[in-house]
């Protein structure tokens, strides 16, 4: 059995990404917060391509809860190891930086690092033993542009910008590698509320992308064909920024 975790994978990209990897015969441990309706049905829907997988509800912000989580999973698969970690988990809190909360700038940038490093750091230890591992972590092309409304979020997604490159420099050896996916607008629940109409007129390609178009990316980049690219970010993005 070969194993993979993505967290938030009960809706949007995760959803989509936790499809993809059961499709690769993994068997996927989907992470949620709340949403448990909307996580069996990510597992439903694997079920019915013929995959399977396990949900793992935690707060990735938690680090008891994760640890938990973690601790739990291992004692009960002493002999299997988590080979692919998604870090997909976002939230976004928008508001000029003049008028932001102290809670909206600490709930967006914790759920990215803090959820980074909750998840990455006991995970990395087994792949590197293993000699095989592939992270992946959903960025934004928020993170590399920055977005006016959005200081946040940008400094999130920037922040694992940073830490995908240096990572990737540390385990390379090992045939574990890091690596970001930038993904433009995507119709998700995230994007609620933004008018595609308007906004396409900016996107060169002249739609919002589908979670299943991310989830392809993800699927390559946790594939033994891309076993040569690490520390990279992907923008998918229509050309809206390159
Ligand atoms: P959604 O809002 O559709 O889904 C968010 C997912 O994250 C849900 O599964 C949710 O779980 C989970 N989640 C939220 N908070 C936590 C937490 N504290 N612990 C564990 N899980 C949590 O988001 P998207 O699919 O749109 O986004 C996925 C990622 O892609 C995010 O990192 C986002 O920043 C990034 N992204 C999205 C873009 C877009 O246009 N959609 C563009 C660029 C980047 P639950 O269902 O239980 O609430």
């Amino acid at each position: 059995m070969k194993y993979a975790l993505v967290t938030g994978g009960s809706r949007g990209i995760g959803r989509a990404v936790c499809l993809k990897l059961a499709q690769m015969e993994y068997t996927v441990l989907i992470n949620y917060k709340s949403n448990d309706a909307e996580a069996e049905q990510t597992l439903c829907l694997i079920r019915e391509q013929g995959g399977n997988g396990e949900l793992m509800k935690f707060d990735v912000t938690k680090a008891e809860m994760v640890s938990s989580a973690l601790r739990s999973w291992e004692e009960a698969h002493p002999n299997d190891y988590i080979e692919v970690l998604v870090n997909n988990a976002g939230i976004r809190k928008d508001n000029l930086m003049l008028w932001m909360e102290e809670e909206e700038w600490s709930s967006v940038v914790d759920i990215n690092l803090k959820g980074f490093f909750y998840l990455t750091q006991p995970l990395l230890k087994k792949m590197l033993i293993k000699r095989f591992g592939r992270i992946i972590n959903m960025v934004s092309v928020s993170g590399l542009k920055g977005t006016a409304g959005q200081t946040n979020y940008s400094a999130a997604k920037g922040g694992i910008i940073a830490a995908t490159k240096a990572l990737a420099q540390e385990v390379g050896k090992k045939q574990v590698t890091v690596n970001a996916v930038a993904p433009g607008f995507i119709r998700t629940d995230m994007v609620e509320g933004i008018d595609e109409s308007e906004w396409k007129k900016h996107i060169p390609v002249g739609r919002f992308g589908n979670p299943e178009e991310v989830a392809d990316l993800v699927g390559f980049l946790a594939s033994k064909q891309a076993s040569y690219i690490t520390g990279e970010v992907i923008s998918i993005n229509g050309g809206l920024h390159t």
